[in-house]
C-alpha cells in the first residue's frame, strides 16, 4: 500500500489482501501443520523461498502471515515476525542478537518477564547486562559508550510511566555500533513508531492493545529484512509461533486498533488529571501531564500518551488492599490495554515474577496501582474510581 495512507485505513485494510481466498471478507483461520505440493519441483521452489508458498505452520503459515503484515505496516517496517506471546519475542530477540562476551545495556524497570531474562538467564550464558536508571539519560549514553551489541528500550516503561528519549539513545546506540531495540506494547504504533525514531526493532505485546480483548496472546517483532530474518530463523527452529486461532483474533482486534487506542489516550489523561487533584491520591504517573519529568520528550516522540497511568495512594499497599476491591468498573487482573479496564497492582501483574526487595531495586512502590483505561465512558470511570477512593 502507498506510504501516504493513514493508520486509521492500515489497521482496517493493511496485511489482509493477499491472504483473502474465495471471496471471503475476512481471513481464514488456517489449521494445518503442513502444506502439500503435486510435485517435487514446486515442493523445492518453495522451500527454497524462490516461489511463495509455506511448507509446515512452525515456519509459516497464511493467517499467521497476515498479523505479521497488518502489525509490520502499521510500525512502517520493512519485515515483522510474530511470537507466541510477548515474552517470547522478547527472548528470542535476545537470544538471536547475543552471544557470550556481548554487551547489553537497559533499563532497571522494563516489564519484569524482560527484567528476569536480563538478570537470571542472559548471564548464565555469559552476557554481561548493565542496567541503568530508566530516567537519566547521561548515565545511559555513558554505558552504551563503554560498547554493546544491544542497546533494549522501552517506553513508556510498565508501570510507572517513564519515558526514554528513543532517538537520543538510538543515536548513542548506534555511534556505539550497536542494535537498537525498543519494547512499544504500551504506546501501540498508533501513538509512537520507534524504528521512525531511529530503532532498529521494535517489539510488542500483542496480548495487550493490538489486540485489545484480552482474549488471544502474542507478540511481534519488526524491523530490517536482515535482522527480522535472523530472529524469524531462530523462532522457526526453536518453535514459539503464534498459534492461526489467536493469529485470527489479534487480526480481528486491530481492525479497531485506532478507535480504541484514540479513546483510551483520552480516558487515561482525564482519568489522572483528576487523580492529581484527589486528596487521597500521593502521585500520579501519565506521561501526558505536564507535571511528567519528561513530558517535553513525551510531546516530542508521542501523538498521545497511552492508555496506562499509574498512582500511589497515600497509606501505601494497605489502602490499595481496601481500595481496588470497590471498583465497579475494572478487572483485577494481570493485563492491560483491554476494551475493559484493568486495574491491579506490580506485585500481582507486570513484576509478579519479582520478589519484593527486585522490584524495590527497580523503584517501584508496593502501594502503585496500575491503571488500564478501557473505552469506557471516562466520566462512568471517573465516578467508579470517586466511590472506590472514599474508604481510602
Ligand atoms: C505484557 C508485556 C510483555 C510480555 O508480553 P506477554 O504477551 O505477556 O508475553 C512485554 N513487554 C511489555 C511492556 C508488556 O506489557
Amino acid at each position: 500500500m502507498p506510504d501516504r495512507v493513514s493508520a486509521d485505513t492500515l489497521a482496517v485494510w493493511g496485511g489482509e489482501h493477499e491472504s483473502l481466498v474465495q471471496g471471503a471478507t475476512q481471513v481464514p483461520i488456517v489449521y494445518s501443520a503442513a502444506y502439500g505440493y503435486p510435485d517435487v519441483e514446486t515442493w523445492l521452489d518453495v522451500a527454497l523461498g524462490r516461489r511463495p508458498g509455506h511448507i509446515y505452520s512452525r515456519n509459516t503459515n497464511p493467517t499467521v502471515h497476515a498479523f505479521e503484515e497488518k502489525v509490520r505496516v502499521l510500525e512502517g517496517a520493512e519485515a515483522a515476525t510474530s511470537f507466541a506471546s510477548g515474552m517470547a519475542a522478547v527472548s528470542n530477540t535476545l537470544f538471536t542478537l547475543l552471544s557470550p562476551g556481548d554487551r547489553i545495556v537497559s533499563v532497571k524497570d522494563t516489564y519484569g518477564g524482560t527484567n528476569k531474562i536480563f538478570v537470571e538467564f542472559l548471564p548464565r550464558f555469559h552476557v554481561r547486562v548493565e542496567l541503568c536508571d530508566t530516567t537519566d539519560h547521561a548515565q545511559i549514553e555513558a554505558a552504551i559508550a563503554q560498547g554493546c551489541r544491544v542497546v533494549y528500550l522501552e517506553s513508556p516503561t510498565n508501570p510507572t510511566l517513564k519515558i526514554m528519549d528513543i532517538a537520543r539513545l538510538a543515536a548513542a546506540g548506534h555511534a556505539a555500533g550497536a542494535i537498537v531495540v525498543a519494547d512499544n506494547t504500551f504506546a501501540t504504533p498508533i501513538n509512537q513508531n520507534p524504528l521512525k525514531l531511529g530503532a532498529d526493532l521494535v517489539i510488542h505485546s500483542a496480548t495487550k492493545f493490538l489486540g485489545g480483548h484480552g482474549d488471544a496472546l502474542g507478540g511481534v517483532v519488526c524491523g530490517g529484512p536482515q535482522l527480522v530474518r535472523q530472529i524469524y530463523h531462530y523462532r522457526e527452529i526453536t518453535g514459539a509461533m503464534l498459534d492461526p486461532m489467536a493469529a485470527y483474533l489479534l487480526i480481528r482486534g486491530m481492525k479497531t486498533l485506532h478507535l480504541r487506542v484514540r479513546r483510551q489516550n483520552e480516558n487515561a489523561l482525564k482519568i489522572a488529571r483528576w487523580l492529581q487533584e484527589h486528596s487521597a491520591v500521593a502521585a500520579v504517573f501519565y506521561p501526558g501531564l505536564e507535571t511528567h519529568t519528561h513530558h517535553d520528550v513525551a510531546r516530542r516522540q508521542m501523538r498521545g500518551f497511552g492508555g496506562v497511568l499509574s498512582f500511589m495512594l497515600r497509606g501505601g499497599f494497605e489502602t490499595v488492599k481496601r481500595v481496588l476491591p470497590r471498583l465497579r468498573f475494572a478487572h483485577r487482573a494481570a493485563n492491560l490495554g483491554a476494551v475493559e479496564t484493568i486495574a491491579g497492582t506490580p506485585a500481582t501483574t507486570s513484576h509478579v515474577e519479582c520478589t519484593a526487595e527486585e522490584r524495590d531495586a527497580m523503584g517501584i512502590p508496593e502501594g502503585l496501582v496500575r491503571y488500564s483505561a478501557g473505552i469506557e465512558d471516562a466520566d462512568d470511570l471517573i465516578a467508579d474510581l470517586a466511590q472506590a477512593l472514599s474508604v481510602a
